[in-house]
């Protein structure tokens, strides 16, 4: 694992970095002049999640001079997505030359707070972005960016009127309601549902099972057999942390009989896909989800060693879970291969697609438009999974069935929005196309909204500009020039 230092000298090159940041928001001045903001107490936009995704997008909607922006997080302050929590690796799957939306000030980008806090001969020697810089970028992102956080809050509902929607908030001071015009839910990975455990595990006792995404207290894993159900990075990375933990054995079991060698990741990180994914045809939007999850990507290389340094790791491929029993005293597992026997089992299985699963969501998750509904049984049988998203209209907005309108104000942009939009919402590459594409609808959808007063307060705008009719006046003589008297 790479340890990286800061620099003695960062916090001055930090300052010089934020000087041109300034600089460079300068060059472009005119932008981001407010012309939309709270009415009525209604606020224009609510973002809920302060991850990357609901910070880039703020920054792109005060830019288009939509102010009054609330963005909130349940999480403590400093402590947004999973990168401080149950993100395990060393390292982002994603290479380190990451696409981000910049919105015209590069030094905001990852690369040059990176450069600016580790030397530009630290960035040469990466692969990819260590997950503690990544999220100590995002906390600095936000600072530079000037975005407050309501931290510790919660969401619980979003009720839809026949104005605004109503969202109630839970937080350290009680419970309150805001009113929004437009909702992002930027809620992130499990922003659609919620964790996937696969039901032969339901019958186990709660203590003997965890998700891969749970708070797992690592150090109580000591002197434990553990057995992994599923083969991606977090199935390694979880490994790893166990055993470094002092687990007595760890065991990963993938179903398939290799480790996949190609990501299509790889493939889709060009700007033409990322600009123009939402020009796909519905069946091509389904036949690339289904062979994503088809094809899969292999777990990375970081956490494949990491995990294979401990000789009590076993990796056992074409190793699906056949029967899963509690003994009385530990969990047997049966598989094509033997009776494996574990004391805890994590599964990492990743996250299903269930909107009432959303306490936000219960209100509206009935009447939302799903994409099973819009393809044919054969192709939703193709992947279920993968048919029980919500199926979106282009400004990631969800779909109501009885055709009302409220529903497109709440806009999925989290994982919820992956075969609609592609990976414009929950991958880092795609934000650069997902935040551009939905602070412009943002601003397309509140524009319409206030056309009329728009066009009215144009009509009577007089604000003299202040021209003077007549000569320039010339500037007064300091002094009168001395005559000079000739003597001829
Ligand atoms: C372990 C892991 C590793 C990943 N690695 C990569 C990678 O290398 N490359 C890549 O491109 N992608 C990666 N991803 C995918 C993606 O980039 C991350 O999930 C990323 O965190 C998504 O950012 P986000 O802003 O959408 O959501 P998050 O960063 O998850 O932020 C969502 C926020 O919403 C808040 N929230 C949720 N519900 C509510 C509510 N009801 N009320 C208030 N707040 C709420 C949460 O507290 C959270 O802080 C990874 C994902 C995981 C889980």
């Amino acid at each position: 694992m790479t340890v990286l230092t800061p620099l003695p000298d960062a916090p001055a090159r930090l300052a010089r970095l934020e000087r041109e940041a300034a600089h460079q928001s300068a060059l472009s001045a005119g932008d981001g002049r407010p012309w939309v903001g709270a009415r009525d107490g209604v606020r224009p936009v609510v973002i809920v999640g302060a991850g990357q995704a609901g910070l880039v997008l703020a920054r792109g909607l005060r830019r288009r001079g939509i102010d009054d922006v609330v963005v909130l997080d349940a999480a403590p302050a400093g402590a947004a997505g999973p990168w401080t929590t149950y993100a395990r690796m060393h390292t982002l799957r994603t290479p380190k030359d990451i696409a981000w939306p910049t919105w015209g000030t590069p030094a905001v980008s990852p690369r040059a707070w990176f450069e600016a806090v580790y030397g530009t001969a630290a960035w040469e020697q990466i692969e990819y972005f260590p997950t503690t810089a990544w999220q100590g970028f995002l906390q600095w992102y936000r600072e530079v960016s000037a975005i407050t956080v309501v931290p510790a809050t919660h969401v619980t509902a979003i009720t839809p009127t026949d104005g605004p929607l109503d969202l109630a908030l839970e937080g350290p001071d009680g419970t309150w309601t805001l009113s929004a015009h437009h909702v992002v839910l930027a809620t992130g990975i499990e922003g659609a549902g919620g964790r996937s455990i696969p039901s032969l595990l339901h019958d186990l006792p709660a203590d003997r099972v965890r998700h891969t995404h749970d708070d797992i207290d690592f150090a109580a894993l000591a002197g434990l057999r553990i057995g992994i159900l599923g083969a991606g990075t977090g199935a390694f990375d979880n490994a790893a942390t166990a055993l470094e933990h002092g687990a007595a054995l760890v065991d990963v079991h993938m179903r398939r009989a290799a480790m996949p060698q190609v990501s299509p990741y790889r493939w889709m990180e060009f700007a033409g896909l990322i600009e123009n994914y939402g020009t796909f045809t519905d069946a091509q939007k389904w036949a690339f989800n289904v062979h994503l999850s088809a094809v899969d990507q292999p777990a990375t290389q970081n956490a494949l060693w990491r995990a294979h340094a401990f000789d009590t790791f076993r990796f056992l491929t074409s190793s699906p879970w056949q029967g899963v029993e509690w003994t009385g005293s530990d969990i047997a597992v049966t598989t094509p291969h033997g009776i494996h026997h574990y004391d805890v089992v994590l599964a990492a299985t990743g996250i299903a697609s269930d909107l009432a699963r959303r306490p936000e969501l219960a209100r509206v998750a009935a009447d939302a438009v799903l994409w099973s509904e819009r393809l044919t049984p054969e192709a939703a049988a193709q992947n279920p999974g993968l048919a029980a998203f919500p199926y979106l209209d282009d400004d990631f907005g969800l779909v109501d069935r009885a055709g009302g309108e409220a529903l497109s104000r709440i806009h999925m942009f989290n994982h919820g929005a992956r075969i609609s939009q592609g990976m414009l919402s929950h991958q880092i590459p795609g934000l650069v196309g997902g935040a551009t594409k939905l602070a412009a609808a943002l601003s397309r959808r509140l524009f319409a909204r206030d056309s009329a007063s728009l066009l009215a307060e144009y009509l009577a705008y007089d604000v003299p500009v202040g021209v003077q009719i007549g000569r320039r006046a010339q500037p007064a003589a300091a002094e009168a020039p001395t005559a000079v008297a000739s003597s001829g």
